[in-house]
């Protein structure tokens, strides 16, 4: 990752890639306070986009806000240098990660006056998800290892250190041979996945769980508001619980990377057996909620938006 062409912005400059490095006492890195965001864009038939930067570049103004980590840029700063990322590095179809981290000046808990940094890194992704694999989806398995608590953590802030419970949890899901796992809060309430929010369908309304333990995502965002402006479906934020993810009609997991990926199996049950699905090997039906929801969120990121998709412009922020 790291040998390659390429410019990081860093704190206001521009380092070229293979010279972006950091010092081993970087407090970040022993600690795991931090936070960062990932954003996407996308090549449309009018140009390249960023997708929903805005709100991107709020939460992780939040995240520091909420960790206590003062930064020294605002939002248009970190939007007008996520633009130029992508200009200098000539990136079209891309994935960015804004980061804010601490410095080197102080080791421990207790350390005075650590400054506080940005960087922002960008990268092509390309087709990241196949149409297949978006058609086939996952496999998955309810982790052993709790979601993260309210009195714990702060859930809604993006923090770095949250990802050794995620890294947990996937791992021991995928050396058991699955492809994801589904996080249950400390209570046993469904919570995400390792990376992405969770939605079910179940007789043609739409279940999300409620934000405490999971991520306030925007990709969760931006399905309610498809769903209920453009399929007008019904969208309930409540709590879930794993039968219902077992017994539902369709179920799915949203993410700025992951887009929108069918969950098809959960601990061996077939997702949606009883309402007819696919089997989980066989692509998704294509007029299922999920296959519906797809290919509007392709649309809307991409900037094809017609007439039902025009009060969502606004989420795209040209490069
Ligand atoms: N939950 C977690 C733990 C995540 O890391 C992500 C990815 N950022 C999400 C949910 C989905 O959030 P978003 O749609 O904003 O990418």
């Amino acid at each position: 990752l790291y040998d390659r062409d390429g410019w990081i912005w860093q704190d206001g400059e521009w380092l070229p890639w293979r010279e972006a490095t950091t010092h081993l006492l970087t407090h970040t890195l022993h600690y795991g306070m931090g936070c960062f965001e990932g954003v996407r864009a996308y090549e449309g038939p009018s140009g390249t986009h960023l997708f929903r930067v805005a709100e991107h570049t709020r939460r992780l103004l939040d995240s520091a806000h909420a960790l206590d980590m003062p930064l020294a840029f605002t939002a248009n700063d970190l939007i007008e240098a996520q633009r130029d990322c992508l200009k200098k590095n000539a990136l079209t179809n891309a994935y960015l990660k804004p980061t804010v981290y601490f410095g080197a000046e102080g080791m421990g808990l207790r350390a005075k006056g650590l400054t506080v940094h940005a960087m922002i890194a960008a990268w092509d992704l390309g087709d990241y998800i196949s149409p297949e694999a978006a058609s086939i989806g996952l496999r998955a398995l309810t982790s052993s290892w709790a979601r993260h608590h309210v009195n714990v953590s702060l859930c809604r802030a993006k923090t770095n250190g949250h990802y050794v419970n995620s890294m947990l949890a996937l791992n021991t899901a995928v050396k058991a041979g699955f492809d994801e796992t589904i996080m249950l809060d400390t209570e046993g309430y469904v919570a995400e996945a390792s990376a992405a929010n969770i939605f079910l369908l179940r007789d043609g309304v739409l279940h999300t769980p409620e934000v405490t333990s999971c991520l306030q995502g925007i990709t969760r965002d931006s399905v309610i508001r498809l769903a209920r402006e453009v399929l007008k479906l019904d969208v309930q934020e409540r709590r879930i619980t794993r039968d219902e993810l077992y017994t539902a009609d369709e179920a799915f997991l949203t993410g700025t990377a992951a887009e929108i990926l069918p969950l098809r199996e959960l601990d061996g049950r077939h997702v949606g057996a009883r309402a007819g699905a696919p089997p989980p090997t066989q692509p998704i039906a294509d007029d299922s909620v999920t296959a519906q929801l797809q290919r509007l969120y392709r649309r809307v990121v991409r900037g094809e938006t017609g007439n039902e998709l025009q009060a969502f412009s606004g989420w795209l922020t040209p490069v």
